[in-house]
């Protein structure tokens, strides 16, 4: 398979494309070294998930402008993910011997609980962060003493083959952690569907999202499912409108808009909408749109053409496009920062998931109306409120449907706390201590004390 840059359209590498077959392969070496890796002691799990943060730290560099060159992502911010694979393996180190139990009063003896592996764990991830999802499961995943069998998206399997090679090196076994690089209707579906994979942690669209999840209730398969979002960002008259409107264009453009969490509903009380739009344009004209590799670049391209075209159709015939910011002419898939205002609650550009760099901004009357018009979609994500009233910040934050809000502040993700969907955004959470869950069964022991 050809692996093409972005920024360039040039071919960057060329991979083998894996079958079906190699799949089972992959299933087969990671089931065979399941049974030692689970009896490696906790201490030993820990410490070798710290020489692989050790070793992607020491690859840092490498990994970046691999990154940042298949997704097309600016550089500073592929350093900045590849900084938090490190933050995420030493995160999880220090998770196999804190895998705790109960002990519960019963009558007739001692019953306790157990947090035990599950097997062989597939992990499918999408093109947007590879290397960043992937750790977010790979790390508990590993610490719980599963094995695992990775599949990257074919667009970008470049640092999936590079973190491989760095567990080894780590001295983490053979067969523990594999990777197969294919479409996800031939080697996807088989992980899904292969009988010694005892589940799958999904992060992609809400369409194959749901095919997995059918797929996998044939076999019971247990499933994670982290999928779109159509996240708001409201911003209340009574907030630093300037702050909220500075913050806006890297909560949507941020990865070309290629961000599950992207708030591109930006919903701004009517009152403050022309002072909101005149910071937000100052805002977007400034923003670096270039070359991927340049560390000042705050925006790339779009990760191929059929995406571009994809995103294209939403600035077609009759929206209302109050802001364009610039992009380079070509080669490469670029797409200009673009705000679409007013829109209606019920038009396409604020209901799908647009996956690219065009925002809508939705003006609304009242706090009411503000949280029934962010929860008036199939997603629950991320999102933001804006407010320098400290109750209604928490009064809309609990009134929300969707699992990460970040309150005066665009953040969605941080190593150390649950980050996943409401409704169709998915199902489990990922990084914090409540991922752990997802990689274990839950195994309760009676002993009989008579
Ligand atoms: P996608 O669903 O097309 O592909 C994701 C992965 O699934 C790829 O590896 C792909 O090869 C594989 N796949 C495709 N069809 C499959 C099938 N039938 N069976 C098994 N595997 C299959 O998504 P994408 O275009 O790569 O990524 C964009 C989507 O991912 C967006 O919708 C975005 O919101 C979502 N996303 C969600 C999160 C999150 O954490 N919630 C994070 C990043 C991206």
């Amino acid at each position: 398979m050809k692996v093409i840059e972005p920024a360039t359209e040039k071919v960057l590498a060329e991979v083998p494309e894996a079958s079906v077959e190699d799949a089972d392969r992959a299933v087969a070496r990671a089931r065979a070294a399941f049974p030692s890796w689970r009896a490696v002691t906790p201490h030993d799990r820990g410490a070798l998930l710290r020489r692989f943060a050790i070793a992607v730290a020491d690859s840092a560099e490498k990994l970046a402008q691999l990154e940042a060159r298949n997704v097309g992502k600016p550089i500073s911010d592929a350093r900045g993910e590849v900084g938090m694979v490190v933050d995420v393996f030493n995160y999880y180190a220090g998770a196999p011997e804190r895998l705790l139990g109960n002990t519960i009063p019963v009558a007739g003896g001692v019953d306790m609980t157990f947090r035990e592996p599950l097997g062989v764990v597939g992990l499918i991830v999408p093109w947007n962060f590879p290397i960043a999802i992937t750790s977010w499961k790979l790390g508990p995943a590993l610490a719980a003493g599963n094995t695992i069998v990775l599949k990257p998206a074919a667009l970008t399997p470049l640092t999936a083959l590079e973190l491989e090679r760095l567990a080894l090196e780590a001295g983490i076994p053979e067969g523990v952690f594999n990777v197969v690089v294919g479409a996800g209707r031939t080697v996807g579906e088989r992980l899904v569907q292969h009988p010694d994979v005892a589940k799958i942690a999904f992060t992609g669209s809400t369409d194959v999202g749901k095919r997995i999840g059918a797929l996998a209730a044939q076999g019971i398969k247990r499933v994670t499912l982290e999928l779109g979002g159509k996240s708001a960002n409201i911003v209340f008259a009574d907030a630093d409108i300037e702050k909220a409107a500075a913050s806006a264009p890297g909560a949507v453009f941020g990865n070309a808009g290629q961000d599950c969490c992207a708030r591109s509903r930006i919903l701004v009380e009517r009152s403050a909408v022309d002072r909101f739009m005149q910071a937000l344009e100052k805002a977007i004209k400034s923003l670096r749109v270039g070359d991927p590799l340049d560390d000042k670049t705050e925006m790339g391209p779009l990760i191929s053409a059929d995406q571009r075209a994809k995103v294209a159709t939403y600035v077609e015939d009759g929206a209302k496009v109050a802001i364009r910011g610039s992009a380079p002419a070509g080669p490469g898939f670029w797409f200009p920062p673009t705000v679409l205002s007013p829109v209606a609650p019920g038009d396409r550009a604020a209901r799908e998931e647009i996956f690219g760099p065009i925002a809508a901004v939705i003006p609304f009357d009242d706090e009411a109306d503000a949280i029934r018009i962010a929860n008036d979609s199939i997603y629950g994500l991320s999102g933001s409120v804006w407010t320098s009233n400290a109750g209604r910040a928490m009064r809309v934050a609990r009134a929300l449907e969707t699992g990460t809000i970040s309150i005066n502040s665009n953040t969605s993700v941080r190593v150390t706390t649950p980050f996943g969907g409401f409704k169709q955004s998915g199902i489990g959470r990922e990084l914090g201590p409540n991922a752990l869950e997802h990689y274990t069964e839950l195994k309760n022991v009676f002993l009989s004390t008579s």
